[in-house]
């Protein structure tokens, strides 16, 4: 939350959804039990995403890799009041990234400095390591419904992001895993694709498992080429693990999605405290709430700031 935003947005900005895409996500199995995969076409989510914060190239690529992820991870939690957030906190010109994603896999998310603007990298691609920072934390709180989340940090290995997610799997899980995550910018832009996938030996594994599914994800394109083409989700994971029989469990549509209300911002409010509470409505009539996620806009009239301050 943010009070008195100064960008200019709205619901406005939000385009319809495009009819022609359906299922978006696919979970699956292989049929030796031995790998989950899961696998996002997260072209309309970034897109949405930098409608909303006005993002610029760098930081639509930093921040959707990280809402791919976070939608992806946010499939694999147990129940429906589960919610997991991931934080990039990197000395990166891009500040801290923030994303939430709830137990169906729907996203939100924002980055502090969403204006960064930065040459290409060597290899003539976005710097995404270069905006985030090559040192810091990656954090992941998992809103369990329990009185305390779960909370898991790892330094930052190298701010792109998908390398940073597989690490935290392997250090604060133990599961051995595989990430890719990409964000094509148009020359207008807007997304062109973006997407990634997640693949991970389950506890059971043969240890050969991992090696086959590292050769194949060397012999694939990247994955923001592979959506660009046309490939869907269930494609995608079909291609990498030819090698394998692969079973669905579950296909469907994420979205970009935030579940802000009045009522959520007036609970932070309260949370304030009495006297911050009374500090703003001395001084103004009313003061305006943003929501940091969507941007929408909150008034508040000063003496409603009295009554939740108890007076
Ligand atoms: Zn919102």
């Amino acid at each position: 939350m943010r009070s008195r935003g100064h960008r200019s947005s709205g619901s406005t900005l939000w385009p319809e959804r495009k009819s022609s895409v359906t299922d978006n996500f696919v979970k699956i199995i292989t049929g030796d039990g031995f790998v989950r995969g899961f696998a996002l076409n997260s072209t309309e989510i970034v897109e949405r995403a930098r409608q909303i914060h006005s993002t610029a190239p760098v930081v639509t690529a930093a921040l959707g890799r990280t809402l791919t992820a976070t939608s992806m991870m946010g499939t694999m939690l147990k129940d429906e009041n589960c919610a997991i957030t991931v934080q990039i906190k990197g000395d990166g010109p891009i500040g801290s990234i923030l994303c939430v994603s709830d137990f169906s896999g729907n996203v939100r998310g924002y980055a502090a400095n969403p204006l960064v603007d930065l040459p290409l990298n060597g290899l003539g691609k976005l710097d995404v390591a270069g905006g985030v920072g090559r040192s810091g934390f990656l954090n992941i709180i998992k809103d369990l419904g329990l009185r305390e989340p779960y909370v898991g940090q790892v330094p930052i290995v190298s701010g792109e992001i998908a390398e940073d997610i597989t690490h935290y799997f392997a250090v604060s899980e133990q599961v051995p895993t595989v990430t890719a995550l990409g964000v094509l910018v148009d020359r207008d832009y807007s997304v062109k694709a973006a997407g990634g996938y997640i693949l991970q030996l389950m506890p059971n594994a043969d240890e050969s498992a991992i090696e086959k599914l590292e050769r194949a994800v060397a012999k694939v394109k990247p994955v923001s080429t592979l959506i660009d083409e046309g490939k869907t989700p269930a494609e995608i994971l079909r291609a990498l693990l030819c090698e394998f029989d692969v079973e669905i469990l579950e296909q469907s549509y994420k979205e970009y999605r935030c579940n802000c209300s009045r009522e959520r911002i007036e609970r932070a409010l309260i949370s304030l405290g009495r006297e911050e509470l009374l500090k703003l409505a001395q001084e103004q009539q009313s003061i305006e709430v943003s929501c940091q996620f969507c941007e929408r806009k909150y008034q508040v009239p000063a003496d409603e700031l009295r009554h939740f301050a108890g007076l």
